[in-house]
């Protein structure tokens, strides 16, 4: 089977819902998992990438779609701009923690440098 239409990826997208491996998927339809994850997610940028974090265990496909393992927490989140910050310099688009981990580092960072601010007032 060469083209895949709107049914297929219906299909396709319960079946990962369902909690099936994006590999197995693949297989059936006889397409490569690439393609598999371009049908179902089109709004999930570099599914190239993807398919590799699918293989290391560093994301997963399930009934909230395509989610990201975050380094930090090591929780799955779903890989949209409502858990990740957007990151121009990563592949994905997005952050390498997740926003609860990034929100949970950024008053620590700013508070090193209203220090550093509150020094130079005082020299
Ligand atoms: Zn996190």
């Amino acid at each position: 089977m060469n083209t895949i239409d709107a049914h297929d990826i219906t299909l396709m997208a319960t079946l990962l819902a369902d909690g099936i491996k994006a590999a197995e998927v693949a297989e059936k339809f006889e397409i490569t998992i690439k393609d598999v994850l371009a049908a179902v997610y089109p709004d999930l940028p570099a599914p190239g990438l993807y398919v590799k974090r699918l293989n290391r265990g560093q994301a997963i496909t399930g009934e909230f779609g395509i989610e990201k393992r975050c380094p930090k927490c090591t929780d799955f989140h779903p890989a949209t701009a409502e858990f990740w910050h957007h990151c121009h310099k990563n592949t994905d688009g997005f952050h390498w923690w997740c926003k609860a981990c990034e929100c949970e580092r950024k008053p620590r960072a700013k508070r090193a440098t209203n220090q550093t601010t509150h020094r130079e007032i005082s020299l």
